[in-house]
């Protein structure tokens, strides 16, 4: 449960920060990128003209196109989404929870907490009360 526990931190904290990475780098492209795109003939067209033809300077001799990091970008937030997906999938495949319905008391497993769910027994809505989490 700790390895899986500390696989779902660190998981979450490395699609989270692909995220941020990603989406910070999109926006920064597109910041730079929008009031020198002519939207006169379609803006994507327009936008992705632009993006090939300018570079980043990074400095030290580096330059990428902005279209390679937008691509870069991309990347990265399509990764960290992915990571997160798969990391709350692994935290949650390896638990087994029992819940109790707090109108008939009534007691049922179920794969991961739930917020709110319909109760199998009265089939209320209901915010069912985590009983046990098995280890
Ligand atoms: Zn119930």
């Amino acid at each position: 449960m700790r390895r899986i526990a500390t696989h779902y931190i660190t998981g979450y904290a490395l699609g989270f920060a692909l995220c941020l990475v990603g989406l910070t780098m999109l926006v920064a492209i597109l910041w730079r990128a929008w009031p020198n795109v002519p939207t006169s003939h379609g803006v994507f067209p327009a936008l992705e003209q632009y993006l090939w033809t300018k570079d980043f300077d990074f400095g030290f001799g580096v330059r990428l196109k902005l279209m390679h990091l937008t691509i870069m970008g991309a990347t990265a937030l399509a990764f960290g989404i992915f990571v997160l997906a798969f990391s709350r999938k692994v935290f949650y495949v390896g638990e087994n929870v029992l819940l109790q319905c707090p109108f008939c008391k009534n007691q049922w497993k179920a794969s991961r907490a739930r917020g709110w769910g319909t109760c199998p027994y009265c089939n209320q809505m209901v915010q069912p009360k985590v009983v046990k989490i098995r280890k």
